[in-house]
């Protein structure tokens, strides 16, 4: 018996040694690490991980061995997790509505942070939360765009909300601080400026000093050739908005990343089980699987097609209809995809950027969605 090889140059490596036939997301961990240390370098406050954005155990792992040390969290599986990989890490519950079943798993847990953008939860929070040394955080929404789909839909209070319940979490004796979620995938860096310049004015229409600023998640992550993420004029324009919009009252900042840390550090490749009639490209994954988020954020266009023998396909790109494993007729990609024209059954169609909701939403519709995970030193292909 040999060994058995556990991480893999690249991606090509592992396609033409193991030619695979289920679907194979390339998890690069240098890749992740550099993308904490980016946002720990140059984000202007505490940098926390949006754990349902990719909930995997090496992505927690990698995440806590560069240097992050605190999670945004939503039910006690996610926390239960946190507290067994990361001990002294600090949770943000930030689902703002929560069963009373929840909010006693997390007060048992030592969670010190809660947002909330309701009087009704925020009343179940101040019956059930002690109010010693805790943050209740305030989330509001505004009619901004920039993002790839609008969060404002399912939370977040109008400003006039926002403001009253301020001064009730004040009131209570909890420590008082403001989130926000911009929209995901949010490549307008002024969306973050708006978010900011409202969050100063319902803290001084409540009268309250906040003690922090949580703004959110919603840093785009690498999925189109001609769009890289702004993040460091982000960051610098989020400091800046910071201090001219409180000026002395300034509160520290938090930011709750999930795709703009694990998006990047991710590869997915599908297999061309049929190429139909020379029109349809059939993949063995598709949006029931980790292809789940296209429909609803955009394609990806950072696409490559390989080789069963690991070479890269160089013929001129031409529109595909691609189509997923399943019988279903709405396991399609959105809109025409760009592939090689010498793509050919048993080919490889690779993805960058697919870190981001896709292996937590993968399933098992049809009895496909069978998902490994193998490791690479490198993503280049
Ligand atoms: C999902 C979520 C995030 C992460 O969003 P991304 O767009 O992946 O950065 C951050 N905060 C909250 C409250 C969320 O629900």
């Amino acid at each position: 018996m040999g060994l058995s090889k556990t991480i893999w140059t690249n991606p090509s490596e592992y396609l033409r040694v193991v030619t695979p036939e289920n679907p194979v997301m390339f998890f690069s961990p240098a890749v992740l690490q550099a993308s904490a240390r980016r946002f720990l370098d140059g984000f202007p406050g505490l940098v926390t991980y949006a754990v349902k954005s990719n909930p995997e155990e090496v992505v927690i792992e990698n995440l806590s061995a560069a240097g992050i040390r605190g999670f945004d969290v939503a039910s006690p599986a996610e926390m239960r997790m946190i507290r067994r990989l990361c001990p002294d890490a600090a949770m943000h519950y930030n689902n703002p509505v929560r069963a009373r079943s929840e909010i006693a798993v997390a007060v048992g847990l030592g969670v010190k942070s809660y947002s909330v953008d309701s009087a009704s939860e925020l009343a179940k929070l101040i019956e059930l939360v002690p109010a010693e040394n805790c943050e209740i955080t305030v989330r509001f929404k505004l009619p901004v765009s920039g993002a790839a789909y609008n969060f404002g839909a399912k939370f977040g209070a109008t400003v006039e909300l926002a403001t009253s319940l301020l001064k009730t979490v004040a009131a209570a004796g909890f420590i008082p601080s403001i989130t926000f979620h911009p929209g995901t995938q949010c490549t307008d860096p002024h969306a973050w400026e708006a978010y900011i310049r409202a969050a100063a004015q319902i803290a001084a229409d409540a009268g309250v000093t906040i003690a922090r600023l949580n703004v959110g998640g919603g840093f785009p992550n690498h999925r189109l050739h001609g769009v890289v993420p702004q993040l460091d004029a982000t960051f610098e324009l989020i400091d800046r908005v910071t201090g001219e919009a409180f000026g002395d009252d300034r509160p520290l900042l938090v930011c709750e990343p999930g795709r703009g840390l694990c998006g990047d550090a991710f590869t997915l490749a599908t297999r061309v089980k049929a190429l139909r009639d020379d029109a349809h490209v059939f993949l063995n994954d598709g949006v029931y699987g980790a292809l789940a988020e296209l429909p609803l954020v955009g394609v990806i266009d950072r696409i490559a097609v390989i080789s069963p023998e690991g070479a890269r396909r160089e013929g001129t790109e031409v529109p595909r209809i691609v189509f997923g494993p399943t019988c279903d007729s709405v396991d399609r990609l959105p809109g025409d995809v760009l592939l090689a024209d010498d793509l050919a059954e048993g080919d490889y169609v690779v993805f960058q950027g697919m870190g981001a909701y896709s292996c937590a939403t993968n399933t098992r519709f049809n009895g496909f969605g069978e998902l490994t995970i193998a490791t690479v030193l490198s993503l280049k292909l």
